[in-house]
């Protein structure tokens, strides 16, 4: 067990593959940290091998991302890439991450993604496991002498497209509009990922995906999340007005920005 654990940590964010949270919630990860909240980022594999990178290179451009979004902290659990398993190994891993920086939340990338790296679904299954077991007593020896620690709050990050097909429930859109120039910029960094070309179709999808969402609640870009359970609310009228309570906002959710006839 480490002499003196690590502050802890307000978020974790965690997915499979360096560029992954990026395109997932990167402008929630900007905007948290602006807001002061301590974020991390955990990438559970190195994206290694792909055709067009270089383990070094990734670890170079996952940096230069992190950067750009200002979180102070990036870890990579080191699990295997494009074979990544919810297994009982993998789950004592991530857990001892858990242990270790004892988030108060836990996003996960999520859902399904047919048409794309398999590892993405065992990502989600492997946080999901994994926030399970790091509560679990007598067996330290197996999370490197970390003590139990249980993680309050999931919150699932849904892949883009495919995986949006699922009913998710208990939905919410963070408002990224004023973040969503560093989660381009942290997107970019993947420069072995995303040459000119693919960067301007991934440009595309983002800004589409991210405006679909924002429109959808008056935003100009936002970022789509979910819980496991439905949405609780001490308060609706705070709840359905978002942060202003007493003003009613400019533009009524669910109206979007422009005048619908
Ligand atoms: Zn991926």
């Amino acid at each position: 067990m480490p002499d003196a654990l690590p502050d802890r940590l307000d978020v974790l964010a965690v997915a499979p593959h360096p560029d992954d949270l990026e395109i997932l919630c990167g402008g929630t990860i900007a905007k948290l940290v602006k807001q002061g909240y301590k974020v991390g980022m955990a990438d559970l594999t190195s994206g290694e091998p792909t055709p067009r990178g270089s383990l070094d290179t990734r670890k170079k451009e996952a940096e230069a991302a992190r950067v750009a979004l200002g979180s102070p902290l990036r870890i990579n659990v080191e699990l295997p890439n494009r074979v990544l398993m919810d297994s009982p190994e993998n789950r004592f891993k991530l857990a001892t991450v858990f242990r270790t920086y004892r988030p108060g939340i836990l996003i996960v990338g999520a859902g399904r993604t047919p048409a794309a790296s398999p590892d993405h679904h065992q990502g989600h299954l492997l946080g999901e496991a994994a926030r399970f077991y790091s509560q679990l007593t007598k067996w330290d020896e197996r999370f490197d002498g970390t003590k139990p620690y249980r993680v309050p709050h999931l919150v699932y990050c849904p892949f883009p497209f495919d995986a949006e097909q699922r009913s998710w429930h208990s939905t919410f859109v963070v408002d990224i509009s004023d973040t969503f120039d560093a989660k381009l910029e942290s997107i970019r960094a993947y420069e072995s990922q995303f040459d000119a070309e693919r960067f301007e179709r991934v440009k595309h999808m983002i800004g589409s995906a991210n405006g679909y969402h924002g429109a959808r609640c008056g935003f100009r870009y936002g970022e789509l999340f979910a819980l496991p359970h439905p949405v609780g609310a001490p308060d609706l009228v705070t709840l359905v007005h978002g942060s202003k309570p007493t003003a009613p906002p400019d533009v009524p959710v669910g109206q979007g920005h422009l005048p619908m006839g």
